[in-house]
């Protein structure tokens, strides 16, 4: 770029419903410059997507602000479904508590989920820029060795200087911005989309949906669709006494009484999904923009904040000089997948096939979430594929754990005693959850599960671990900007997850493992897996095993495994970071 070029934005965001306004919140947090526009002047005051799932609740609160959606937000307990006045399932979303802290979704109106989103970027000094309508966008040859760029055109409407929504006999400011990428988020319709020429193939189905939301939600199908109607008319002319009697027709039986509304729309169904959600490397499709579908299931806006945290992890490594482009950025075409499942699994609910069987199916949805292999998404290269279910891609699970601690309080090698057993106390310790290791915006915890190795090997163990993650934090140290609200700088957290030691421990081994007890969370910091149950869903032996590292990648799916503790191990991981990430050159922006 010559002296005389402005420097590039960063990143330009196009809408500001709750997929653009996390992807700004995240990319923020990281430190990263970034513009975000909507046409609108306000956040849209409609409830749409109801609520949280369980995994959303995940990443809200790896990413540290989960405690403001739930002051707001209520359990989600059950969803019914009616067919021809019959109850036809009933889906009780509550799932097992050691699967994840969050055992049951949540419910809370989109406005308000909109809400804590724009006020937590307003806290990191980031105003969403309303009233900005884009045009237009393109990516542009960089010339004469310059980088290439994303123009994007832009405007917004004006009455006497005041700002006001956009329409006929209106003077428009126009802008030009350039960036260096642009993250779609402008919704169904998405004008980027159109401009760049992305396809959205997929159908538009018959069926009219009521949806009325008051203390709780109703959607009903409303058979009595005219033929080429004035779909626009028939929203308008929508009434509660029409809305109840098509609800009288369907679920009889339950006596609803529609008095008043906090929102009554009407919809029809489309599913679609966008051919690629990477266009040249420089602009991304993210929620609705990407894909749309009935809002059975609940999982459009879901789906969307998902791609949200999947996106800007990738795009901090690489503005931070830690990651090249053109490896990181084309492994979110992953969220492909997710997307079309979406759509299955709700095309699967409207045409209420097999009712009780997509519920369950529902119900696993929440947290099996799983990618396919990419680079960032690693098999190695010559142990044995393991079962599906500890496939790398897959969500991290969640697991309950212990801290160790010692049972004496002197720290002669001879004399510490190890232990995590509670039983037999009046005071059992603690436990904590294998997720609330998981925190930052952009880190990668390793996780090294040492079944009973380290009752001989701790100190084996302990030395390797401690010369390998030097090594890393020299090779790749934190970029100094990616701020994610945590005082150290860390790139890698490591946490030894250990079975319960045996009497057998070596005087060595339990100095070792006393000196690992005592560590920094994330500096190897060891803790018990006391019923072997964390070294399963990982896919390790607990007890007679090698153990095994697995590296969680900063969206917390699994990115590489390897069995075994020893030295071979972590040079394999150390290669599978050697592929994803650079020498840290320097910030690109
Ligand atoms: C009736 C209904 C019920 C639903 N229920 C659920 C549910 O229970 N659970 C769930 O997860 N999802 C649900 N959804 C889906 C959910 O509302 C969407 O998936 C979600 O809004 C997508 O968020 P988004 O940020 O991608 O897009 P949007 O919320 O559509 O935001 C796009 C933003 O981009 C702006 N914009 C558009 N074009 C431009 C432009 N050219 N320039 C500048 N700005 C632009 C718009 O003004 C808007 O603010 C429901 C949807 C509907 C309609």
């Amino acid at each position: 770029m010559s002296p005389s070029t402005p420097a590039l934005l960063p990143v330009l965001i196009a809408g500001a419903g709750p997929v653009g306004l996390f992807e700004a919140l995240l990319l923020t947090q990281l430190g990263i410059p970034v513009r975000i526009i909507d046409r609108e002047l306000a956040i849209s005051p409609y409830s749409r997507a109801l609520g949280l799932h369980c995994r959303t609740m995940e990443i809200l609160q790896f990413t540290g602000i989960i405690d403001s959606f739930l002051d707001k937000g209520k359990p989600m307990t059950n969803v019914s479904y009616y067919r021809n006045s019959r109850l036809v399932g009933s889906l009780p979303v509550i799932q097992a508590p050691e699967q994840s802290r969050f055992s049951t979704g949540m419910f809370l109106e989109q406005a308000k989920t909109s809400e804590i989103l724009l006020t937590k970027l307003k806290e990191l000094g980031v105003e969403v820029e309303y009233g900005w309508e884009l045009l237009d966008t393109k990516v542009v040859d960089g010339r004469d060795g310059e980088e290439e760029y994303v123009e994007t055109a832009i405007r917004r409407a004006l009455v006497g200087g005041q700002v006001v929504k956009g329409g006929e006999d209106k003077d428009y400011e126009t802008q030009v911005v350039r960036s260096k990428y642009l993250v779609a988020c402008d919704g169904g319709r998405s004008t980027v989309r159109h401009k760049i020429n992305i396809a959205f193939p997929g159908r538009s189905l018959a069926q009219k949906i009521l949806m009325w939301d008051g203390h709780f939600r109703i959607g009903v199908e409303d058979s009595d669709l005219t033929p080429g109607e004035d779909f626009d008319k028939t929203l308008r002319d929508l009434t509660i006494e029409h809305f109840q009697s098509v609800v009288n027709a369907t679920a009889s039986p339950a006596k609803f009484k529609v008095t008043s509304t906090a929102w009554l729309t009407c919809f029809k169904l489309n599913e679609r999904r966008a051919d690629h959600f990477v266009h040249k490397n420089r602009i991304f499709l993210a929620g609705d923009a990407a894909h749309i579908h009935s809002p059975s299931g609940g999982q459009g806006m879901n789906t969307g904040l998902q791609d949200a945290h999947n996106l800007a992890w990738k795009l901090g490594y690489v503005l931070n000089g830690l990651a090249k482009p053109e490896v990181l950025l084309p492994t979110y075409e992953e969220r492909g997948a997710m997307a079309d499942r979406a759509i299955r699994v709700s095309s699967q609910i409207m045409a209420r096939n097999r009712a009780q069987g997509v519920l369950a199916d529902v119900k696993m949805y929440l947290l099996d979430v799983k990618y396919e292999k990419n680079i960032v998404n690693r098999s190695h290269e010559t142990q044995p594929e393991p079962a599906a279910e500890h496939k790398v891609g897959i969500r991290a699970k969640d697991g309950i754990l212990l801290p160790f601690y010692s049972t004496t309080t002197t720290t002669s090698s001879s004399s510490a005693t190890l232990s995590a057993n509670t039983k037999d106390k009046k005071d059992p310790q603690p436990t904590l959850r294998l997720h609330s290791l998981f925190t930052g915006v952009a880190r990668f915890h390793i996780l090294v599960f040492t079944s009973d190795q380290l009752t001989i090997d701790a100190k084996e163990i302990s030395t390797l671990l401690d010369r390998h993650v030097t090594q890393w934090r020299s090779k790749w140290p934190y970029g100094s900007t990616l701020q994610d609200g945590y005082a150290d700088k860390d790139l890698f957290k490591v946490h030894v997850i250990a079975s319960p030691p045996s009497s057998a421990s070596s005087a060595a081994s339990n100095t070792a493992l006393l000196e690992m007890s005592r560590r920094e969370v994330g500096k190897g910091k060891v803790y018990i897996d006391s019923d072997g149950r964390s070294h399963k869903e990982y896919g390790f032996a607990a007890t007679k095993g090698q153990g095994g590292i697995t590296v969680v990648r900063p969206d917390s799916h699994i990115g590489f495994r390897v069995h075994g503790v020893q030295e071979q191990s972590w040079k394999d991981v150390d290669a599978y970071f050697s592929s994803i990430l650079v020498i840290q050159t320097e910030q690109t922006f």
